[in-house]
């Protein structure tokens, strides 16, 4: 155990002193988690090995999961990738600062620590004032995933990351809830066409207006045999309960919910129901359902940037049971749709 300091910084009048003691504990080598907008990112110097090899110890994350490196500005991909194609500077200036992340060929100094050994790099400018401020201080490129433990809900809170990693990283910047809630955007830019890895804030559609859809590929995320991004073979997102997830037209899938909510009020369970405030039903109003709103069905921003607070309130209220409405597949629905199925283990129902 290390005492872990934790310090609030508002996003909206950013205190430069505590954020140069952040850079310099970076620096010498500790760990800081920060806010990003997706998710608070847990980040250490990519040139000291032994700092990138204590993200994975802290998070017990698997070596082969590489992790994304963060910058402040545009230019420092030159000093990470062997080569910025064309479209990467057209994809910098449209999407960034923001929730997008290049895989790009890496440079040999890069540690393989940080890309686990694969040729590539993933780069990410974020667009949060505090993560901006705090790399631009530090002057290197950070390597951060989320800073949770592996496994658990991407954290979207302060107190999330004090939840998993009090006691094992040196600071936590606490700034409020992130805004988008979900990672990243992973996209594969070293083919002929953009190949979504991993959706995420920034939108197949976002990506189709400005490339064409005949540029943009996202290989199906759903029962691969070959994960995609190295990450994606990993039970993720997972709250201690099972999750189940349910796609179907409205009614059938409230009646469904319904009858499974009084089945398990009689056999004396608690249940944890994920779903939109159009699914919200009387018989869930009772003793033994936890219902939690991921928002309007015509908004999945809502639910993204809820839905993984929602899945460790699952967690804090002991449910027994948790049943998840799949989202809308557009938009960042289909970000939001991708976490719920891995948190259900790769597994949906339809429910008729
Ligand atoms: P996290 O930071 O926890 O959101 O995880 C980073 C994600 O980026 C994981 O899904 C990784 O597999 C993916 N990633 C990082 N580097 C690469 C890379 N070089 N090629 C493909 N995917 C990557
Ligand atoms: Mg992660």
């Amino acid at each position: 155990m290390i005492k872990t300091e934790i310090i609030t910084v508002n996003p909206k009048a950013i205190d430069q002193t505590a954020l140069a003691r952040a850079a310099t504990i970076l620096r010498q080598g500790g760990l800081v988690a920060f806010p990003t907008e997706t998710v608070y990112g847990l980040g250490a110097d990519i040139y000291n090995r032994d700092s990138v090899k204590k993200i994975f110890t802290v998070k017990g994350r698997p070596g082969d999961n590489p992790l994304i490196v963060h910058i402040y500005h545009w230019e420092q991909m030159t000093e990470l990738a062997r080569e910025v194609p064309e479209t990467a500077k057209v994809l910098a200036q449209q999407f960034w600062p923001g929730p997008l992340t290049m895989i790009l060929p890496k440079k040999e100094e890069i540690p393989a620590e940080v890309s686990a050994g694969l040729p590539t790099v993933a780069i990410r400018l974020p667009a949060h004032p505090v993560a901006e401020e705090l790399l631009r201080q530090t002057g290197l490129p950070v390597a951060a995933p989320s800073a949770n433990t592996s496994g658990r809900p991407s954290p979207t809170r302060s107190s999330h990351v004090i939840a998993d990693l009090d006691g094992k990283i040196e600071l936590i910047i606490d700034a409020g809830p992130t805004g988008v809630g979900i990672e990243s955007t992973v996209l594969d830019v070293t083919g002929p066409k953009l190949r979504i890895l991993r959706p995420g804030g920034v939108t197949r559609e976002m990506l189709e207006a400005v490339f064409g859809p005949e540029m943009v590929e996202a290989p199906p995320q759903i029962n691969c045999a070959r994960p995609l991004a190295p990450g994606m073979k990993y039970r993720h997102y997972a709250p201690q309960a099972p999750l189940r997830l349910l796609t179907g037209e409205s009614d059938p899938v409230r009646r469904f919910l319904e009858r499974t909510a009084v089945q398990a009020r009689s056999a004396g369970k608690q249940l944890g129901i994920i779903a939109y405030e159009e699914d919200q039903s009387p018989v869930f109003v009772s003793t033994g359902v936890t219902f939690l709103s991921l928002g309007q069905r015509a908004n999945p921003t809502e639910g993204a940037e809820r839905l993984f607070h929602l899945l460790r309130l699952c967690d804090q209220a002991g449910v027994d049971e948790i049943y998840a409405v799949a989202p809308p597949r557009w938009g960042v629905g289909e970000a939001v749709f991708n976490r719920l199925h891995k948190a259900a283990g790769g597994k949906v129902e339809e429910i008729k």
